[in-house]
């Protein structure tokens, strides 16, 4: 059964998708199923909101959130994986940040020698990006930066998480959720077939929703090893191995319409042996899956 299908008792925690596109937003007609805008997930636990990115679907997460809450304040916090544009862009267009009542912590890994905060604000430099500078943002903004070694544990009010620095130019952390129905794990960006996958196969072991850089079919993956990136078939058998029970492939390629992105979904569940009960989706965005 597919689990956002399933009737949600109260307090069962959820993930939607904002946004499951990697490299740049890819709008237009042969994208629409899957959709077009860069990395963002909201994950609810306890009530409590996070958000895991702030690619381009990060704007459409703004007005949701602001239908929901009215005038009343929202706090959030926004996890950061890395600071590629993808990963970042959609922040100055996040309406909730311009408003006082609000409250937002970015936590991320610290991009030495600069800090997140600083690359945010760069983003915003009047003179060459942005009109609006980040300091008009009235919400009460935090930058906290984690420890990028290790997979320490870590608690935020009632949300637990685990970090775990994965295989990408300029480093990337995957987030390790845990939650009353199982454990949730983003691990994106990542290149699989690295000298890490011992390390990335005990971070995502015994996921029940594991969502994953699948950038390259096979056959892509052959001609761009380097550029940090998942291959479908690599990420299928890291998570067999891991005992995954549901895998969102995500990250998809700018240039994989909705055809393509069905056929590698159609490919990787035949990769699916049927002594496993591991259950394969494409992400797609605004789908909303209770854990
Ligand atoms: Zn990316
Ligand atoms: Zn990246």
């Amino acid at each position: 059964m597919n689990p956002s299908t399933r009737i949600a008792p109260e307090h069962t925690p959820w993930l939607r998708f904002w946004g499951v596109r990697g490299s740049i937003p890819t709008p237009g007609p042969s994208t629409i199923r899957y959709g077009g805008n860069t990395s963002c997930l909201e994950l609810r636990i306890h009530s409590q909101i996070v958000v895991i990115d702030a690619g381009s679907g990060i704007s459409s997460l703004g007005r949701e959130l602001l239908r929901e809450f009215g005038a009343n304040p929202i706090s959030l916090i926004l996890l950061n994986t890395h600071t590629h544009w993808d990963h970042i862009q959609g922040f100055p267009f996040f309406i909730p940040a311009y408003m006082k009542q609000n409250r937002i912590r970015v936590i991320g890994r610290d991009p030495k020698p600069d800090s997140l905060e600083s690359i945010f604000k760069k983003q915003m430099d009047g003179e060459h990006f942005f009109p609006v500078p980040l300091e008009a943002m009235q919400s009460e903004l935090h930058f906290e930066h984690l420890n990028p070694e290790g997979q320490a544990e870590i608690d935020i009010g009632s949300v637990q998480f685990s970090t775990c620095p994965t295989n990408h130019p300029g480093g990337c952390l995957g987030y390790r959720f845990r939650t009353t129905k199982g454990d949730v794990v983003l691990l994106s960006d990542h290149e699989t077939e690295g000298d890490d996958e011992a390390r990335i196969l005990e971070f995502i072991k015994g996921a029940n929703t594991l969502v994953a850089d699948t950038q390259y079919t096979p056959s892509e993956f052959v001609s761009r090893r380097g550029w940090g990136h998942g291959c479908s078939s690599g990420v299928i058998s890291l998570a067999l191995k891991a005992d995954v029970k549901n895998l969102y492939m995500m990250h998809h390629d700018p240039t994989h319409d909705d055809d393509f992105i069905d056929a590698m979904l159609s490919d990787a569940r035949k990769m699916v042996p049927s002594s496993s009960s591991m259950k394969v989706f494409a992400a797609t965005e605004r789908e909303k899956i209770f854990i």
